[in-house]
């Protein structure tokens, strides 16, 4: 089989390239990279191709022009407190609101978002990513947006008569929920880890808010419950932090929240050989409750390995921290240079395939988890 050509059409793709050319509210910059990759495809139509996952692919061309590069990095950004501040209302850099930058005001936070929409990033889940599975238009990159604490993020000013919350317009959720209106192809979402104080909202009204989040785009992971160092904790005393976690969210929101760790502090920063207790992080049984972990994430400084190659590590995913450092430092902008300089992840547009410049693969143990997928190289 000639890789080189096309194998195959199918409506998904079809359904894709009529939205894509169709959107109207596209930025100039982005409708000018869709026109040119929008793929002339021939269709190979075959009696089982109903019933069986199709394959799309494009000419070389396509793919060069576009630069699809699925072994490429993603950005996880790692976002604490949102705080409704302008930037000229703190003293510190390009709207840090503290001065190692954990911390960020609402203005900044919300030019973060049209920023990465502008440069051709599309949000993901991030559950979505440890499994494998990166569902973004074809020439697009991948996004993943991450908070951790529950401060700030999630702030409930009342309740609509129809059940739907009053978030403060100036907190995480409430600036999230403005976006996805004005962008509806950016899929907004995002992954809030949270402490047993949840949101700080007030317990009744935090379950309902969280009850609200899982159906409407975005997902709750676990940070422990006291937002201990795992590192310094006896298996005990892990299992009990991760565990009562899970046991109080399958309560609340029971299956819908995502069986994934930011470890607070990125401690333990590897799950350690020696320290074979840390496998609790992982699996363990607390009050009865057992529970699993599929992935636990660092408070790393730069963007992640694709979930395809070999240095990509579950037990390690690294996050950028989302702060301002004048471009250094590995800052957002530091960071998104590097990844808009030649290693950014850019999507074929179809979640079961793996599509990258054959190149990339020369070692021939670059490319490792396929997660079932079919490889295309070109
Ligand atoms: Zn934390």
């Amino acid at each position: 089989m000639n890789r080189n050509k096309l194998i195959a059409y199918t409506l998904l793709a079809s359904m894709a390239a009529i939205c894509l050319t169709g959107c109207s509210k596209e930025p100039e910059a982005s409708e000018t990279m869709l026109s040119e990759s929008v793929p002339t495809a021939v269709t190979e139509t075959t009696e089982s191709s109903v019933e069986t996952t199709p394959l799309v692919t494009y000419s070389t061309a396509e793919y060069e022009q576009a630069g699809v590069n699925e072994l490429n990095s993603v950005p996880i950004l790692m976002y604490h407190r949102i705080y409704g501040m302008s930037n000229a209302e703190t003293e510190y850099t390009g709207g840090n609101v503290d001065e190692s930058g954990y911390n960020r005001t609402s203005e900044a936070f919300e030019a973060d978002l049209r920023s990465f929409y502008e440069q051709g990033y599309r949000m993901m889940r991030l559950t979505d990513f440890v499994d494998g599975y990166i569902d973004v238009p074809f020439g697009y990159s991948p996004l993943i947006l991450t908070f951790d604490d529950g401060i700030r993020d999630v702030v409930l000013e009342g309740w609509n008569d129809d059940g739907s919350p009053i978030f403060d317009p100036t907190c995480a959720i409430g600036i999230l929920e403005k976006i996805k209106s004005e962008y509806p192809d950016y899929n907004v979402t995002a992954t809030f880890f949270v402490n047993a104080t949840l949101f700080g909202n007030g317990e009744e009204d935090d379950i309902r808010v969280m009850q609200w989040m899982v159906n409407n785009g975005y997902d709750i992971g676990n940070h422990t419950r006291d937002h201990v160092k795992l590192g310094d904790c006896d298996a005990a005393t892990i299992e009990e932090q991760i565990g009562s976690v899970y046991k109080m969210l399958e309560e609340i929101i029971p299956g819908q929240y995502v069986n994934i760790v930011a470890l607070p502090f990125g401690s333990p920063e590897t799950m350690g050989a020696d320290h074979p207790e840390y496998e609790k992080i992982f699996t363990g049984t607390y009050d009865g409750f057992a529970y699993t972990t599929k992935a636990t994430l660092l408070c790393a400084w730069t963007r992640s390995y694709s979930p395809f190659v070999r240095d990509y590590d579950y037990t390690a995913i690294r996050r950028i921290r989302a702060y301002d450092n004048n471009g250094t430092d590995w800052d957002i902008e530091d960071n998104f240079n590097q990844l808009n300089n030649g290693k950014r992840y850019i999507s074929d547009g179809n979640p079961d395939t793996i599509v990258f410049p054959a190149e990339e693969n020369s070692s021939g143990d670059w490319l490792k988890n396929t997660y079932g997928h079919q490889v295309v190289t070109y």
